[in-house]
């Protein structure tokens, strides 16, 4: 009785937002029988719009995750046999390799291959365009003539730069917790598949395992998404005017930048000089991550060892004023 005085007091009203935030973990079922949704472990509705937006930007199915790292963990467990061996590209993000390892345990192999050739004993072929932070871009022909499935981490291309499925890839995978979400609040991953089958095989894993992306984090990322274009321009732009300075700068002994997006990296002389870089600027953030609208900038080696230059700085450019962050970036170099 009390809801029916509510429901017929409330005002009616039309919604300018297409998916408004659902929070519920249930859904009532109808005569008995489960909807669409009925526990969000399985699905949710600001997920399944989540997934509908960037199925579209990428030309395929996309499955949402509760990270990149998620993504990435399902796609091996969920879409691979125990001894089974990935040729991960070399340089790719250094995390992907420690997943790997990890599920080594359980019997998963990955060998290393320099993006240009996979070895042909491999069960799937992992690149990474550009790759994080070497900033290499794959030879997409040599990996899609290989027989096995072919899955492109597209993180710092986003579908703005990169359709890895046009590319003839079977997987794009995404951290959307970078430039798809884009404002350094949500974690997010997300696996797009060209074969609805291995959508649906990468869903019935999630549900099984629990890996799923709330709801609020599928509605920051569909907030993301609608600006993801005007962003992601806007930060190449930038890049590519920091990246061409820095290749002049005295104190700058190596630049690397694709020519597109807004990722770039940079070595100095060495760990104390890059110290002294990326504790020394005011308007860039000293912080891990990247595809923000603010940018950000770390030395690699404290993550990374070995693998990285010790002078190496990863850039993540925002969307600062060009001349703003140039000027930090100066400044900052000055202290060398
Ligand atoms: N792939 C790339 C290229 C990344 O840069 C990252 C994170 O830095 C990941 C995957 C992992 O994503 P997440 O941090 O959302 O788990």
């Amino acid at each position: 009785m009390f809801n029916q005085h509510k429901l017929s007091s409330a005002p009616r009203y039309r919604r300018a937002v297409e998916a408004p935030l659902d929070r519920s973990t249930i859904w009532p079922y109808e005569d008995g029988e489960p909807q669409a949704f009925y526990y969000s472990r399985n699905a949710h509705p600001n997920g399944v719009a989540a997934e509908r937006a960037l199925g579209e930007l990428e030309g395929g199915e996309a499955v949402l995750f509760a990270s990149g790292t998620a993504a990435t963990t399902a796609v091996a467990l969920a879409l691979l046999e125990p001894g089974q061996t990935i040729a991960l590209a070399e340089g790719a993000y250094y995390g992907t390799g420690l997943t790997f390892a990890e599920l080594g345990r359980w019997s998963l192999k990955h060998v290393l291959f320099d993006q240009t050739g996979p070895p042909p004993d491999a069960d799937l072929v992992w690149i990474e365009s550009p790759s994080n932070p070497f900033l290499t871009v794959p030879d997409f022909e040599a990996a899609v003539a290989h027989p096995a499935p072919v899955l492109c981490d597209s993180t710092a291309s986003t579908p703005i730069h990169l359709r890895a499925l046009e590319r003839g890839c079977d997987f794009a995978l995404h951290s959307a917790t970078k430039y798809l979400a884009g404002h350094h609040d949500a974690l997010l991953g997300a696996v797009v598949c060209r074969r609805p089958e291995d959508a649906e095989r990468l869903r019935a894993f999630r549900t099984a395992t629990g890996a799923v992306a709330g709801p609020d984090a599928a509605w920051i990322l569909v907030r993301g998404l609608q600006t993801l274009e005007v962003r992601v321009l806007r930060q190449t732009k930038t890049a590519q005017a920091l990246a061409e300075r820095l290749g002049e700068h005295a104190a700058v002994t190596t630049v690397r930048y694709p020519g597109f997006g807004g990722l770039l990296s940079f070595d100095v002389a060495d760990g104390s000089a890059a110290r002294l870089v990326e504790t020394g600027t005011r308007l860039i953030t000293n912080a891990t991550s990247l595809g923000g609208v603010t940018s950000t900038m770390e030395t690699r080696f404290r993550w990374e060892g070995a693998r990285v230059p010790p002078g190496l700085l990863r850039l993540s450019v925002g969307l600062e004023p060009v001349e703003s962050l140039w000027a930090d970036l100066e400044q900052a170099l000055a202290r060398i």
